[in-house]
């Protein structure tokens, strides 16, 4: 790439690039023409999950991906997490490829599955991440990141002991231990019953708006994607690919009551028929 002082060429496309240049180094998330195809015995072509996807994530930016079961969602986060070797494309997460190493430790996965380990309490299980990352885990820390979630109270408890949603605050402490720049999320809420999603969707958002952390959610509830993010992404069936990227210009912070205006409803009209013109 050139340097910012070399630029030749018209005024315009000087300044495309130094747009291009600034767009690139804020993006928290940045696809090209991604496509992935598993391997399947017996297929010689294997399954092609997604194909000549691109978007981006702004640094900060709340975005979420809606898409119909089987569309390659999970298949994309997990490229992005690093635990998937696209089989084509470039990825680029916080400005490195998604698989290098250092990648990694500025990322927080939470997904449907909360994944605590039972014989450990809530403590405990945070402290875990804390160690493993080499944050340390002091008393204090630990005592914030239960608060911000509100489990400070339930420190000692077993996840045996807790509802679906109280496993999930737990789960979405501990992603976010570490100060990750990136929190992937996937269907994080998909388990829980509609209450306990309503109280996990606002608490998600007061933590959000209080750190500005950029943000992939997955879901498959369009009036969710609508309440949380800056935009919402929409994708095609398998082969997955984006079609439509919608931006959500609703005020914040977003309440309970965000939902119930009209503008929420025509951006969740946009989506559905988005959806709707891809399948
Ligand atoms: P979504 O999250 O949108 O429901 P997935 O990413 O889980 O979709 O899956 C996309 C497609 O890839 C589906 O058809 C699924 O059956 C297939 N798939 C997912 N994982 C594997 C795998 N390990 N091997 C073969 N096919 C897979």
């Amino acid at each position: 790439m050139r340097g910012l002082g070399q630029r030749e060429g018209t005024p315009d496309e000087s300044r495309d690039a130094i747009l291009t240049t600034v767009v690139r180094a804020s993006a928290a998330v940045e696809i090209r023409g991604l496509a992935h195809r598993y391997p399947l015995s017996g297929e010689p072509d294997g399954l092609l999950a997604l194909d000549d996807v691109h978007m981006t994530v702004g640094d900060g930016e709340f975005v979420a991906l809606v898409g119909p079961s089987g569309c390659g969602k999970s298949t994309l986060i997990s490229a992005i997490a690093g635990l998937l070797e696209p089989t084509d494309g470039s990825l680029e997460v916080l400005g490195r490829a998604a698989r290098a190493a250092g990648a990694r430790h500025e990322l927080g996965l939470v997904t449907q599955d909360p994944g605590l380990l039972p014989w450990r309490t809530v403590a405990d299980n945070v402290r875990l991440t804390l160690d493993v990352t080499g944050k340390g885990s002091t008393a204090e820390l630990l005592h914030q990141l239960l608060a911000l979630v509100g489990m400070e109270r339930f420190a000692a408890y077993y996840p045996g002991e807790l509802s679906g949603g109280m496993k999930q605050r737990v789960a979405l402490a501990r992603a976010l231990a570490h100060g990750p720049r990136l929190l992937l999320m996937d269907e994080p809420f998909g388990a829980l019953d509609e209450l306990s999603r309503e109280e996990m969707r606002l608490e998600l958002l007061r933590i959000w708006e209080r750190d500005r952390v950029s943000v992939l959610f997955v879901t498959h509830a369009i009036r969710e994607a609508v309440l949380l993010a800056d935009r919402v992404l929409v994708m095609s069936p398998r082969p997955g690919r984006i079609v439509a990227d919608v931006e959500v210009d609703l005020p914040r912070p977003r309440t309970s009551v965000t939902d119930e205006t009209p503008e929420f409803r025509t951006l969740v009209a946009r989506v559905r028929a988005a959806l709707r013109s891809a399948t």
